[in-house]
């Protein structure tokens, strides 16, 4: 399984880390999810932590991204979050949200892209970027 992702959202998801620094960013990847998870539309989230090791995204922004990723055919099929002064490896909270999902976790730090699903244990998603289109919803 491998997480396909366009580099213009590589990029945004950087811009977004340096925006909301020295607190976590974290935000919404839309697509489908088929043999690999194919990202084609983000959006942000707001961190309501406003902290530089924890995010938290309200209840609400979690619901509208789910309602309108409908709307557009596509699915949730994951969250990015930065980790400001860490390297991009799930922290012990990242790890137990993570346990309960059913979709990737990307997470941006030192300079670096790294993906992950649960599947009964942590595992690495390999990400590959190409020069694709996508959209913010
Ligand atoms: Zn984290």
């Amino acid at each position: 399984m491998i997480a396909v992702i366009p580099e213009g959202v590589v990029r945004e998801i950087f811009v977004h880390a340096d925006e909301d620094f020295p607190n976590e960013a974290c935000g919404f990847l839309f697509g489908k999810r088929n043999e690999e998870w194919k990202v084609t539309a983000i959006r942000k989230a707001t961190n309501t932590l406003k902290s530089p090791t924890l995010f938290e995204i309200p209840a609400e922004e979690i619901y509208l991204a789910w309602m309108d990723a409908e709307k557009k055919g596509l699915d949730v099929i994951g969250v990015y979050h930065s980790h400001p002064y860490a390297p991009p490896r799930p922290s012990g909270r990242d790890l137990e949200y993570m346990r309960n999902s059913d979709f990737i976790w990307i997470i941006a730090g030192n300079a670096e892209l790294k993906a992950y699903y649960w599947k009964g244990k942590i595992l690495e998603v390999k990400i590959d970027v190409r020069d694709m289109k996508w959209e913010w919803i």
